[in-house]
């Protein structure tokens, strides 16, 4: 089953709830998203392994240690998760970075693939897909069904949400269980209309300036 991580820092904490405030304008809103994806990134990255390598010091030679394998990508699913990428990218400056794009089906209310663009060996890498709201949690598990297709161990896949809601988590569980969720913060429910309560509303409007 899936876990979630919560990231319980004051950092975190802070930051999410200047984001929430209504009164926050686009220009802070986008620079803390990139600010707790780095946060979030920080975590998720956690357990990575390491190697030894031997280097000399200006006093003796060592033994250190160093990220085992850099062959990180980032997919964020389009267009909310771009928000998030730069900031993974502060940690991670080597990952590729692939896009998916998504739109629900108004008949059917599926999410559709308009778009992909993957790394080519996405099949060998640690694989981050930021979703800055994992509300129904039918964008990013259609996103991990498309990386799925193209051959990418669910294992390596880790999931970066600022805000998360039970119905979101169960459904990445029922669906792709071996998919860790990284979470800034987990809130009550869902709305009617889909939206997390008490959330921070349309991250996609908020981080473009659309509304
Ligand atoms: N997407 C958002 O941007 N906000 C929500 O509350 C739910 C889905």
């Amino acid at each position: 089953m899936s876990s979630l991580h919560l990231i319980n820092h004051p950092l975190v904490m802070d930051k999410v709830s200047m984001l929430r405030n209504e009164n926050t304008g686009n220009k802070e809103f986008r620079e803390l998203v990139e600010e707790l994806a780095t946060l979030i990134c920080y975590e998720a990255t956690r357990d990575i392994p390491l190697k030894d390598v031997e280097i000399t010091t200006p006093v003796c030679p060592t033994t250190c240690k160093i990220i085992a394998d850099k062959k990180f990508a980032i997919i964020p699913p389009l267009r909310a998760g771009l928000g998030m990428t730069e900031g993974i990218l502060q940690l991670l400056p080597t990952a590729k970075v692939g896009h998916i794009g998504l739109y629900r089906d108004p008949e059917t209310l599926l999410p559709v693939e308009y778009y992909c663009k993957l790394p080519k060996d996405i099949a060998q890498r640690e694989i981050f897909v930021p979703d800055p709201m994992l509300a129904t949690g039918g964008t990013a598990c259609a996103a991990i069904s498309v990386l799925k297709k193209h051959g990418a161990d669910p294992s390596h896949i880790k999931l970066l949400c600022i805000v998360s809601c039970p119905e979101g988590v169960a459904q990445v569980n029922k669906e792709h269980p071996e998919v860790n969720i990284y979470s800034a913060t987990h809130d009550s429910h869902l709305n009617d209309h889909g939206y997390i309560v008490p959330g921070l509303g349309d991250a996609g409007d908020r981080l473009f300036g659309t509304k």
